[in-house]
């Protein structure tokens, strides 16, 4: 890893990115000749991964274990990002988790898990890089949401909550930044094949392929290369707005039940 004086390159954080989009946004943005930061919780192996990788195709990687939900954790990555490097261009809020179940059976254990690391976990990360980026007078926040804050989604109550929230998060937080150089938008990604849908059932699958006009899922690559295109100055023109990627399914009416799932 060279040292602060010799960074030449732009730098991006993408928390989550051990495994599935995360990971792939990272390989993408290394490729595009930025050094890129792979944050995760637990996973160490696949974050080790995700970092031979990339070091295989000539990408600058640094790996930094933080749960996004800490503050602690969350201004201690920070500290050491702008210690190292001096500087951060773009922040990509992408992880995430999903607790499903019916309403009136769910905890607030879940509630909090679920609004914490998709909801909370992004107010404290976009608040530490913010203000490197403010002093920077430049930088770009892409938030990644989810369809399910646009198809209702029965069993995932709290998911779609949390992930609404970040439509209104991005569109007051891209006015407020945009005076200070920062833009800020927000993908809605539908159906994507990674660890997250893994567990779904063959039959809700194909139920979702029929709902969806592409008659397939999305793949990380299809979020990653959006990403690239809006880190590259395409969030300029399109600050505060969310672009949902989800192959027509937000177009269609008629949504599966979540009891098709399991
Ligand atoms: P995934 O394969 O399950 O990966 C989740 C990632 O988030 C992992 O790298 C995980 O780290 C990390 N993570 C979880 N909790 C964390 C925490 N507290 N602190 C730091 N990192 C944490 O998920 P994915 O499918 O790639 O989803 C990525 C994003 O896209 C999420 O925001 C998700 O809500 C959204 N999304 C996904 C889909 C889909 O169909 N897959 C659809 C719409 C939106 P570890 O490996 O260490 O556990």
């Amino acid at each position: 890893m060279k040292s602060r004086k010799m960074i030449d390159k732009k730098v991006a954080l993408v928390t989550g990115a051990s495994r599935g989009i995360g990971k792939s946004i990272c390989r993408t943005l290394a490729q595009d000749g930025n050094l890129v930061v792979v944050n995760y919780v637990a996973n160490a192996s696949e974050a080790e991964h995700t970092k031979e990788i990339i070091e295989s195709e000539g990408g600058e990687v640094l790996i930094k274990q933080a749960d996004v939900t800490d503050i602690v954790a969350v201004k201690d990555m920070f500290k050491d990002i702008k210690k190292r490097f001096g500087r951060l261009d773009f922040l990509i809020n992408n992880a995430g988790v999903t607790d499903d179940g019916y309403f009136i059976m769910s905890t607030q254990k879940q509630w909090d898990r679920v609004i914490g690391v998709n909801l909370n976990a992004v107010f404290l990360c976009s608040k530490e890089a913010a203000m490197i980026m403010a002093s920077q007078r430049e930088g770009v926040i892409v938030n990644i949401g989810s369809g399910s804050a646009i198809v209702a989604q029965p069993g995932q109550v709290n998911y779609s909550a949390a992930k609404a929230g970040l439509f209104g998060f991005t569109r007051s937080l891209a006015r407020e930044l945009a005076p200070r150089g920062i833009n800020v938008v927000h993908i809605a990604p539908g159906f994507i094949e990674t660890d997250m849908t893994d567990i779904l059932s063959k039959n809700f699958i194909e139920e979702t392929f029929r709902l969806t006009p592409l008659n397939r899922w999305g793949k990380p690559q299809e979020i990653a290369s959006l990403v690239k295109y809006l880190v590259n100055g395409g969030a300029r023109c399109f600050n505060g707005q969310h672009f949902v990627v989800d192959g027509g399914r937000g177009s269609m009416e008629t949504e599966t039940g979540w009891q098709h799932k399991m």
